[in-house]
């Protein structure tokens, strides 16, 4: 098959190969838990578990890693310097004084190690609900920064320092020199002269009499006044944010240069654009990720979701129903969050929700929990797959699917069981993002009687019934519970 990805180190779709086929390694940037995630912060996550599905699809044997910033992200991140304050520190102490007000999300606020604890246990327990692979692999390919402080980024510090790609400036702080690198700004499409005039103002930050030039960008800030800090050989401190994804990376996937590396649209410049600098510094290789694929942002009225806007919904807030006023099908968020073009901005709407929601009833109508998947080479899978092998072109793959669903026919339960692999709707989860079948046929069943076909809803009960349930008609649909015997 012919795969086609938007490199945006290349501004081009260019055919897609791993390096090593069939293993595709990927890394993606993930979450900084000092906070629940939003669901534009998941707009992210779910497109690169999409690209992942959709690789496994087409026959690929994919090592995903998404690392858990738990240390040295700060809240200024547009800036390569960080500035302002470690988003740890900032949310350990935003709990604490929460809890003087008597609101206590966690007994020791104090702790950035609790609070990241805490935040990263919500953020796996959303991603289970939203359908997220990587969720079912947690720890081992979700690695944390504060693991890996040590045993990669210091050593890779070392690294570039030993080569000339870093120095020790008058602050004792660690800063890569841009200027060692030819190849600074290419991601981004900046020049060093663009960046040394933009450097006024705000760039004009508290390291800026130290550095060789404005863009270089911190590595390591000796800090012995730090909440979280480490030994290293440049005194107490913590690593700047952008080396943790360069070492992780590096250190997790086991390789010099990998085949695929996202994130969001925001992380282009400053983030990524120095991984490549760091990455290749260290390595001596002309690649740090082959291919970059960055997702545009998820907008309320025209706005990027982020917190510090605070125009933001967590995903519980959502499934909950406090922002529609309607509970919300964890796969129905799915599903709403990966319908549009990973390229294109996608605005957050009730009206969005409730067309989703519908898109998956009807899904789920159609199919059936133990249909046998039909062969990724059955004609309509491949007309799916071809969709999505251009540039994962989501639009076209689900117009296929609904099209091929207005013919009712034997092969169209395994079709959409196939599908499923990709879009992981189908089936309803638990609480805890787990697939559940009994869950599914009260779905199901709701489903019927909201189309006022009762003897389809009275025919799926007496099935769950003689499965040895009871079932029980609740505010929020119908609840099936194991009888006692
Ligand atoms: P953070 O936890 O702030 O590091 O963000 C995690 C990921 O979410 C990054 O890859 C961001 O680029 C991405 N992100 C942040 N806001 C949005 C948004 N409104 N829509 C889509 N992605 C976003
Ligand atoms: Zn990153």
């Amino acid at each position: 098959m012919d795969i086609r990805f938007y490199n945006t180190l290349t501004h081009r779709k260019e055919r897609f190969e791993p390096i090593d086929a069939p293993n595709v390694y990927m890394y993606n940037c993930g979450p900084t838990v000092y906070d629940y995630a939003h669901i534009g912060n998941f707009r992210s996550f779910v497109f690169a578990d999409v690209l992942r599905r959709f690789l496994e699809l087409a026959d690929y044997k994919v090592t995903q890693v998404m690392n858990i910033t738990d240390v040295g992200h700060m809240t200024d991140d547009q800036l390569a310097d960080g500035g302002g304050e470690d988003k740890m520190a900032a949310a350990a102490a935003r709990l604490k004084e929460s809890k003087k007000q008597g609101v206590a999300l966690i007994d020791n606020p104090d702790d950035p190690y609790a609070v990241a604890e805490f935040f990263t246990k919500a953020f796996i327990e959303d991603a289970g609900k939203l359908g997220m692979k990587i969720a079912d692999e947690y720890p081992a390919q979700m690695p944390r920064a504060t693991d890996h402080v040590e045993k990669s980024m210091i050593p890779m510090i070392q690294a570039l320092v030993k080569n000339d790609h870093a120095y020790v400036a008058d602050d004792s702080a660690v800063y890569f020199s841009v200027q060692s690198f030819p190849e600074y700004g290419k991601l981004s499409g900046n020049s060093l002269d663009q960046l040394k005039g933009g450097a006024g103002g705000r760039v004009q930050g508290q390291h800026q009499v130290h550095k060789r030039h404005p863009a270089d960008f911190l590595l390591w800030k000796p800090d012995a006044t730090h909440l979280m800090k480490w030994d290293s050989p440049w005194g107490q401190g913590y690593p700047g944010w952008h080396i943790e994804c360069s070492a992780m990376a590096r250190a997790t996937l086991g390789r010099d240069v990998i085949d695929i590396h996202t994130g969001g649209e925001d992380n282009i410049f400053p983030h990524h654009e120095c991984e490549i600098a760091q990455s290749c510094g260290a390595t001596g290789q002309s690649h740090f990720a082959r291919f970059w694929l960055h997702s545009r942002f998820l907008l309320v009225e025209g706005e990027k979701m982020s917190k510090s806007k605070g125009n933001f919904h967590t995903v519980r807030d959502v499934l909950e129903g406090k922002v529609t006023g309607r509970r919300v099908d964890p796969a129905v968020l799915r599903f709403e969050l990966l319908k549009g073009h990973y390229r294109s901005n996608i605005n957050f709407t009730a009206k969005g929700l409730t067309d989703s929601a519908s898109a998956v009833r009807r899904l789920r109508e159609a199919s059936v929990p133990d249909a046998e998947p039909a062969p990724v080479d059955h004609p309509d899978m491949l007309a799916f797959l071809e969709q999505l092998a251009d540039d994962l072109n989501i639009a076209g793959a689900l117009a296929v699917v609904f099209e091929r669903m207005k013919k009712v026919d034997d092969e169209l339960p395994g079709i959409l069981k196939r599908v499923d692999d990709v879009l992981g709707v189908m089936q309803a989860r638990g609480a805890d993002g787990h697939l559940s079948d009994v869950q599914m046929f009260c779905q199901q069943l709701d489903a019927a009687r909201g189309d006022k076909d009762f003897e389809k809803a009275d025919g799926i009960r007496q099935q769950l019934i003689d499965a040895g349930y009871d079932v029980k008609t609740t505010k929020d649909g119908t609840v099936a519970s194991k009888r006692l015997a």
